[in-house]
């Protein structure tokens, strides 16, 4: 095929988009409001208010007051990882209403100290925004059981756990001995590392240090895991009251519930970290996507209803629905950014392949109020930077592509959270559904095939940040 040439006029378009954030957007600006500013007298420094319920169930819109800002839920947290969405500014992130940012205790842990004398994560990053960093647990654990080669398995009866001797984590009673691929080195975190490492990062919001289980562990496993992590909690609170205000404000914890697929366990884990001294709570472990609505409410009834809930590493549209329809506030994933880079762009009527949009002159999606379809960026021409010998330009692709997926989910949970202050979310949602759903647009089938297997399988924390 011949080699699409970008025009003048789109190439100016294309460069608008990219150092101009925020000018070629109609998005409402400045939504965000400093609540370190506005919030005075007795007002705590870290609170959620609930603003709106669905009748019947656990769902709600709320905003959750940060040192750092306002976070309107239900509200989904792009993830910068390493304290920066890969390509994706924080200027560009603000343009496309993004309100928080999720990045990784793990991975941050060795540029901590500087983190710190820097003033924290938000203004060390230079989103200065809210934030939240994951406990670096996950990522940990990854190491050991196997289990990032759980993550993308579609049938339980296939996943297992790699053999002990090829583990390189070994989960103890105060912690977990790794051996770190990256730097060759034998290494230690526990809850007392971890809270230490994520006081001195400084988000807004940390997560208790946690083991996570693997679908191919049993019962029995994941019940002394459980006891593990509850014991993991208090540690986590304990030292995390010494380092809270380290850094000048006031930093949050949130309990993380495990308890894999059964009832009892997440039940009383609930009630256990529900009656501790918790922020709010992140809701975590291993299951099968077709669980994901009774686990969050065997949760979500037994937590406290005045305080945020996390729901870990998701952002699949039905996963985000499911997600606030039964009592989750915020969502994290790498997913939109991540797939944005291999070519799956989202649209109202289900994900494309951009590869496959040779010759396309129209947008993405015509109805997303992102930078990139608003400036008339077309689908032919994003293929042409993907497709690229340059590098620059497909590191442009990657940045516009990142912009619209992000946009897309961001403006989910948006419509969600307007449905739900307006009393009609269940109109909503199976609106959303049947478009995204039932056409087929190319790609979108597969899209449906997974859903009809309901077999795809979930693991709540993170992927592969
Ligand atoms: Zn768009």
């Amino acid at each position: 095929m011949e080699e699409k040439q970008i025009d003048h006029k789109e190439e100016r378009e294309i460069d608008k988009v990219l150092t101009e954030p925020g000018t070629n957007t109609n998005l409402e600006q400045e939504k965000r409001t400093d609540s370190s500013n506005a919030e005075q007298g007795d007002k705590p420094p870290f609170w959620f208010e609930i603003e709106g319920r669905i009748p019947g169930k656990l769902g709600r819109a709320g905003t959750i007051h940060t040192p750092h800002g306002d976070i309107q839920t239900p509200a989904f947290m792009c993830v910068g990882t390493h304290g920066e969405v890969r390509y994706v500014s924080s200027e560009q992130l603000h343009s496309i209403s993004a309100q928080a940012m999720l990045s990784n205790g793990y991975h941050l842990r060795n540029k901590s100290p500087q983190i710190a004398q820097e003033g924290g994560l938000a203004a060390w990053s230079g989103w200065n925004g809210p934030t939240l960093t994951d406990s670096g647990g996950f990522q940990v654990m990854s190491l050991g059981s196997g289990i990032g080669k759980v993550v993308s398995m579609d049938r339980e009866k296939e996943v297992v756990n790699a053999p002990e001797k090829q583990r390189l984590a070994i989960v103890k009673e105060d912690g977990i001995e790794f051996h770190d691929p990256l730097t060759d080195a034998d290494d230690f975190i526990g809850p007392k590392e971890s809270m230490e490492i994520q006081c001195r990062i400084g988000a807004d919001i940390h997560m208790a240090f946690d083991e996570l289980t693997s679908l191919a562990d049993s019962y029995e496993y994941n019940k002394e895991a459980l006891e593990r992590t509850e014991r993991w909690a208090q540690i986590s609170l304990d030292v995390h009251k010494e380092h809270r205000d380290d850094l000048g404000y006031r930093q949050s914890l949130y309990g993380v519930l495990q308890g894999g697929r059964w009832e009892d366990l997440r039940r009383s884990t609930a009630k256990k970290l529900g009656a501790m001294d918790f922020d709010g709570y992140g809701l975590g472990g291993a299951f099968l996507k077709s669980d994901l609505g009774k686990i969050l409410t065997w949760c979500n009834e037994e937590l406290p209803e005045g305080k945020p809930r996390h729901l870990l590493g998701l952002s699949r549209p039905d996963d985000i629905l499911i997600g606030a329809e039964n009592g989750a506030d915020t969502f994290d994933c790498v997913a939109p950014t991540r797939e944005a880079r291999h070519g799956r762009l989202y649209t109202k009527y289900g994900f494309i392949n951009i590869e496959k949009y040779a010759g396309y002159d129209e947008v993405i999606d015509e109805t997303c109020d992102c930078p990139v379809c608003q400036a008339g960026i077309t689908k032919d021409t994003l293929r042409a930077l993907l497709k690229s010998p340059d590098p620059a330009e497909r590191e442009k692709y990657f940045t516009l592509a990142s912009i619209h997926n992000l946009r897309f989910t961001i403006r989910l949970t948006e419509q969600i959270r307007q449905a739900i202050l307006d009393g009609r979310f269940e109109e909503f949602r199976d609106q959303f559904m049947k478009d995204y759903y039932s056409y087929s647009p190319k790609g979108a089938a597969d899209e449906r095939n997974v859903r009809k297997t309901g077999a795809e399988l979930q693991q709540t924390k993170g992927n592969t940040k």
